[in-house]
């Protein structure tokens, strides 16, 4: 069976070159029937993630043209598939991969040698009509709005994943979510509140650190040196540390847990290369997992916890014309969980 291709048309978000926001402008793209197997969406909202910002500052190496976002949710116009009909409310799966080679048919999609993400090793999300293979596309959650439906997927697959897969989070469990107010940080917090878990959150913000208490972090600590009171707060270390900062944070991730912790990486914000001090990794029998984006199985469980009441976070909402004032609000790390485009509010925002 030959790959389904995933095109981005009418009007789309489109980076064009490496000089930040405003390197990324509106243009026109033809539109065509989704082909067998495929599905049409009409957009109505998407939203960017840091891999977007990343992108418009030339730091991705894609080549441009490239249509930005990993996110979307809108309705189905065409479909090409019997398992789709116009009409159908749906949620984007944001990882491109084959469907076809044998970790897919296993479920084990992110070991795929296609896998990549959307809008950035295809076309995105961000645009009016989106074309994606039929199994990239889910129900959308009813009790969401439009923007919130586009606010989750990439972030809560992604922490999902890194919780609940490869550090087998547990109710009752303590996990410590360093960097709060990215979105997978928000997203960690949201999932391990979700389960049962107790939670303790880091930023260098102190207004982060109030709205990570908002969302049901029990405490919140600056970034710096903050081993010591989250092990004094949680009666001797956390169970599970979730980390995207890397160097600048990693060996007091390392110290925040307690013995048999589980420091669990999905980014490295301040750098490629850190220095950890092995001792405390065999001394303390940690496991250092790593972990990305997510299989469409564990897609399918934030779906059904979204539906079970768990949310997203919306930090701001731009229309798809002022698409460079969203990216600028993600440059300026101000936000806090998702900024998201709106397509279209064609039959309202819900
Ligand atoms: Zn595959």
């Amino acid at each position: 069976m030959t790959e389904i291709g995933i095109l981005s048309q009418g009007r789309a978000a489109v980076f064009e070159e490496p000089i930040g926001p405003a390197g990324v402008r509106v243009r026109e793209r033809p539109r065509t029937e989704p082909v067998a197997g495929a599905v049409a969406v009409a957009i109505r909202a998407a939203s960017i993630n840091h891999l977007d910002l990343w992108m418009a500052h030339g730091a991705q190496r894609v080549t441009p043209p490239r249509v930005i976002a990993a996110d979307g949710a809108g309705v189905v116009e065409a479909s090409g598939d019997p398992s789709r009909r116009p009409g159908e409310e749906v949620v984007i799966y944001p990882v491109v991969c084959c469907w076809e080679c044998e970790w897919c048919r296993r479920g084990e999609n992110v070991r795929c040698v296609r896998f990549g993400v959307i809008g950035e090793h295809s076309d995105g999300t961000a645009c009016e009509l989106f074309h994606v293979d039929a199994r990239n596309v889910f129900p959308r959650p009813r009790a969401l709005s439009w923007p919130e439906a586009a606010a989750f997927p990439l972030t809560f697959l992604t922490a999902w994943r890194m919780l609940m897969t490869r550090a087998r989070l547990q109710p009752g469990e303590k996990v410590l979510v360093v960097g709060a107010g990215g979105g997978v940080a928000v997203a960690a917090i949201r999932i391990a509140k979700h389960i049962g878990a107790r939670v303790f959150a880091t930023s260098r913000s102190k207004a982060k650190q109030r709205r990570a208490l908002e969302i049901g972090a029990e405490a919140a600590f600056d970034s710096t040196d903050f081993s010591k009171p989250v092990r004094e707060a949680s009666g001797g270390g956390v169970d599970v540390v979730v980390e995207s900062v890397g160097p600048a944070t990693i060996n007091e991730s390392m110290r925040a847990v307690g013995p048999g912790g589980r420091v669990v990486v999905c980014g490295s914000t301040s750098g490629v290369k850190a220095e950890i001090a092995m001792p405390r990794l065999f001394w303390g029998q940690l496991d250092l997992l790593g972990s990305t984006m997510g299989n469409a199985s564990e897609f399918a469980a934030v779906l059904e916890a979204m539906n079970a009441g768990m949310r997203p976070v919306v930090d701001e909402v731009h229309p798809l014309e002022d698409v460079q004032a969203a990216l600028t609000r993600l440059d300026s790390g101000e936000q806090f969980g998702k900024v998201v485009v709106s397509v279209s509010t064609e039959g309202g925002t819900r």
